[in-house]
């Protein structure tokens, strides 16, 4: 469903050139619920806003829900058809940060109503810098410095909502 391969992103900043992302490669399948953690300037929303279409990639390639999107001449073309598909079709879910401002029962909802749209079998990634909501996640990707530095399942396993608090 999601596919990235060496995605790189840089940002001029006036002189200096911020790499927000250096050589990802991620792939998610329909079904999986998948938690993106790591410190603040990692390059977690980066990487979500490329899929999401509202960013391009300065290299690399990205496919999504079956359509490249990665930038080319019909880059702008292909973003607008990617973000129609996903408005109405909704195969992909991307949430950054979604429990950022919330208290943790209605955090908690939200997270129960990601987790349902993942078992409707589509591919949902969720943001977060809260290590305890990644317990709940199919899979963990953790980000470092535009890196993915470790990507599996969660450490002691998948757990249950019920048992989280933050
Ligand atoms: P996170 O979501 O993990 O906090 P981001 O993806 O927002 O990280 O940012 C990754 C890096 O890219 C940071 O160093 C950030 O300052 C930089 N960055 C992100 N967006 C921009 C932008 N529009 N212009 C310049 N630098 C940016
Ligand atoms: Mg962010």
């Amino acid at each position: 469903m999601i596919d990235l391969e060496g995605v790189t992103k840089h940002y001029q900043v006036g002189p200096v050139l911020v790499t927000a992302l250096d050589g990802i490669d991620l792939h998610v399948e329909a079904g999986e619920f998948v938690v993106v953690l790591g410190p603040s300037g990692s390059g977690k929303t980066t990487t979500l806003n490329i899929i999401g279409a509202l960013d391009t990639p300065s290299a690399g390639q990205v496919t999504v829900a079956g359509r490249d999107i990665t930038a080319s001449s019909r880059g702008e073309q292909q973003r607008v058809a990617i973000a129609r598909a996903l408005a109405t079709g909704n195969p992909v879910l991307l949430a950054d940060e979604p429990t950022g401002e919330l208290d943790f029962k209605t955090g908690a909802q939200i997270l129960e109503l990601l987790s349902d749209q993942a078992a409707k079998d589509r591919a949902v990634l969720v943001i977060t810098h809260n290590r305890e909501i990644s317990r709940m996640a199919d899979r963990v990707v953790e980000m470092s410095s535009g890196k993915i530095i470790s990507d599996g399942p969660p450490e002691g396993d998948k757990t249950a909502l019920s048992e989280l608090h933050w």
